[in-house]
């Protein structure tokens, strides 16, 4: 069996940044830049893999239902540090110096 983590289903994500103050890991983060073909005016949220511990407490904080548990590694053979993708480009969130989002 392998670990958990989260995905976006980036079509169901309106860019609202509820899930960001979810997420103890800041694994959740806004995408720096909006995909040309995305079809909301405002950037996603994105899931730096490498910081998501798949403990799942964001999953209920979305109100679109675009979070969803995937399981990582694929193939248990395999490192996931072999399995990450290129971490995206994201904007910097305040979360713990003063005036921060903090914790939710
Ligand atoms: S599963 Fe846990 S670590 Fe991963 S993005 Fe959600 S809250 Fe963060
Ligand atoms: S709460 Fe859901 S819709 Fe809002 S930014 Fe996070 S993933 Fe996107």
């Amino acid at each position: 069996m392998g670990q958990s983590m989260v995905a976006i289903t980036e079509p169901d994500c309106t860019g609202c940044d509820l899930c960001i103050t979810h997420c103890p890991f800041e694994a959740l983060l806004p995408l720096a830049a909006n995909p040309a073909n995305r079809t909301h005016s405002k950037r996603p949220v994105v899931v730096v893999a490498s910081q998501c511990v798949g403990c799942l407490s964001c999953i209920g904080s979305c109100p679109t239902g675009a979070l969803h548990e995937v399981q990582t590694p694929l193939d248990a053979s395999q490192s996931p540090l072999l399995l990450m993708p290129k971490p995206p480009v994201t904007e910097t969130v305040n979360r713990w110096k003063k005036g921060g989002v903090k914790w939710a």
